[in-house]
């Protein structure tokens, strides 16, 4: 059942004003909250939906065979636009919502979206034309109560502002071109059936009718909320979440529109309730006079804090003139919500499964990416060109084993050892002073600000090199000693020798 924007009037009034000016408010308030029933999910029975074939239905009557089915419509599109058109491979994407329809955008550089040229994805000009804004510099600010705060500033970092629909309808048209393709909206995933040689993947749409579709393999793209990631991973799908909310807007006074501002802390924790939490800002120019604001925190998947996005739009709505004051012409275009999902993996290697015989998970689903710098969308252009070309070897040498499909992943020893240093940004009052965050991190752009450009922009960028870490760890530890005892309370002894594999693997993968 829709819920109407009444029902958070008295409980969230800050979000009901500002939703009840939107045109589409109440659908997102829906969307909303059907993300929200991930916390929900976390603490219920995981539910089976990867079943042998002998539990099909006996009355299930096949709609359509193709050699991928993917489930999702976000980064599903980029995938299948290669697979379909560079490999000829006969495609159907399904969304329970409206495929190439995003509730985010995203920034990346132009070098790393350039990948999208090179695997013959996009032209060069199609992909400028997704760009609706390049910045000059970025800059890294952590709250210091004297206002004495590092101001890390780079260059070529998320520096360009992309239009993700608009991205998104450019991989649709090549998803659509050949005739054999197919594209469902309002159509949910309901369960699949394993068979030696095929995958039945069973559907529904909002009537709740079932529908069932023959693949060679399942693509599971359907985001934080895969219910094939829930049952593979036993209940924990991620370790650690980032709730991120915010808005594309106009109308702000006094924003910067040559400047990204990657990470902006504006004050010390948040410690009103649970563990409390470190809040942060973004802020990056879009198009025209459009300008992009997040609020997020980063936190243990499991930890008591009160997660959930609609409060923290409250949240938002709330103190965002603490952060960029909304002028006499302010206006919201669109909000932009999601939950970025983190894995930690306790081992040399990936841990976290993102395969099945016949089915392979990519984009959020997976929860490969980092969450500190770049999220799913930096991976996903990162990594398509293998992402692509091996599934299609795999299909070709009819090789579709859990074991063979999850070595095709976008999983990166680097980001993966990286993604520790998130624990340090999840704040806890049992441990830490309330600006406990904000004191390390600014020692971090300290030591980042003193050597040469090139290790901001690679620690940004998700490309460190495992000397350059190490040195930044160093320089940190010498500036900061007190960083060696927080370790213990950040990560502890499993998660410092979790950290620790994760090095190595890091480091064997270098040399090899
Ligand atoms: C506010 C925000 C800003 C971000 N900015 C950046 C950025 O600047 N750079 C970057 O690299 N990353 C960024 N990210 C991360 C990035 O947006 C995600 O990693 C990316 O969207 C993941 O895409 P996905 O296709 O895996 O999942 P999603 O985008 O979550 O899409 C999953 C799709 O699956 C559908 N679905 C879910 N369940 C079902 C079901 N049962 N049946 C059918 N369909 C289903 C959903 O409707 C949805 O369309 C940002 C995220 C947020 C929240």
């Amino acid at each position: 059942m829709l819920l109407s924007l009444n029902h958070i009037q008295f409980t969230h009034p800050h979000l009901y004003r500002a939703f009840s000016k939107l045109a589409d408010g109440e659908r997102h308030l829906n969307h909303i909250i059907e993300l929200d029933r991930y916390w929900d999910r976390l603490k219920q029975p995981v539910q089976q939906v990867i079943l042998p074939g002998e539990r099909m239905p006996k009355e299930a009557r096949i709609s359509g065979e193709y050699d991928l089915v993917y489930a999702g419509g976000t980064l599903s599109l980029l995938h299948a636009a290669v697979m379909a058109g560079k490999h000829g491979r006969k495609v159907m994407i399904f969304d329970r919502q409206t495929p190439a329809k995003s509730t985010r955008d995203w920034n990346i550089s132009r070098k790393e979206l350039l990948n999208l040229s090179a695997i013959g994805l996009l032209t060069e000009s199609e992909v400028d034309s997704v760009i609706v804004r390049r910045y000059k510099t970025g800059w890294v600010e952590f709250y210091q109560p004297d206002g004495h705060q590092k101001r890390l500033t780079m260059e070529n970092v998320l520096d360009c502002a992309v239009d993700a629909d608009k991205l998104l309808a450019l991989a649709k048209e090549k998803v659509m071109a050949p005739a054999s393709s197919t594209l469902f909206a309002a159509t949910s995933f309901t369960c699949c059936y394993q068979f030696d040689d095929h995958i039945v993947v069973q559907v529904e749409d909002r009537q709740g009718n079932p529908f069932w579709y023959k693949a060679n393999v399942l693509v599971d793209v359907m985001g934080i909320l895969s219910p094939i990631a829930m049952q593979l991973n036993e209940g924990f799908p991620q370790t650690h979440v980032c709730p991120t909310v915010g808005t594309i807007a106009s109308g702000f006074e006094n924003v910067d529109f040559d400047t990204g501002e990657i990470l902006a802390s504006i004050g010390p924790a948040d410690t009103s309730s649970g563990k409390g939490r470190q809040l942060i800002w973004e802020g990056f120019p879009a198009k025209g006079q459009q300008y992009i604001t997040y609020l997020f925190f980063y936190d243990e998947a499991d930890s008591p804090n009160d997660k959930s996005l609609l409060s923290l739009f409250e949240t938002y709505f709330r103190t965002l003139p603490e952060y960029k004051k909304p002028g006499a012409g302010f206006m919201i275009h669109r909000p932009v919500y999601g939950i970025i999902p983190a894995y930690c993996h306790d081992g040399f290697n990936r841990t976290r499964e993102i395969a099945d015989n016949r089915i392979i998970l990519f984009g959020d689903a997976a929860s490969l990416a980092s969450p500190l710098t770049f999220c799913g969308f930096g991976s996903m252009v990162r990594n398509l060109h293998h992402l692509t070309a091996d599934l299609d070897r795999a299909l070709s040498e009819n090789n579709m084993s859990k074991k063979h499909l999850e070595q095709i992943s976008a999983y990166e020893p680097n980001v993966a050892s990286m993604a520790n240093l998130m624990k340090y940004m999840c704040f806890n009052s049992a441990t830490d002073e309330p600006n406990f965050v904000n004191d390390l991190m600014n020692e971090v752009m300290i030591v980042l600000d003193d050597l040469p450009q090139h290790y901001r922009q690679a620690m940004f960028r998700d490309e460190m090199k495992i000397e350059e870490l190490a040195m930044v760890m160093l320089r940190l530890a010498w500036r900061y000693p007190k960083v060696l005892a927080v370790s213990w309370d950040k990560l502890g002894l499993q998660g410092s020798v979790g950290f620790f594999k994760n090095i190595v693997g890091w480091a064997i993968s270098s040399v090899k």
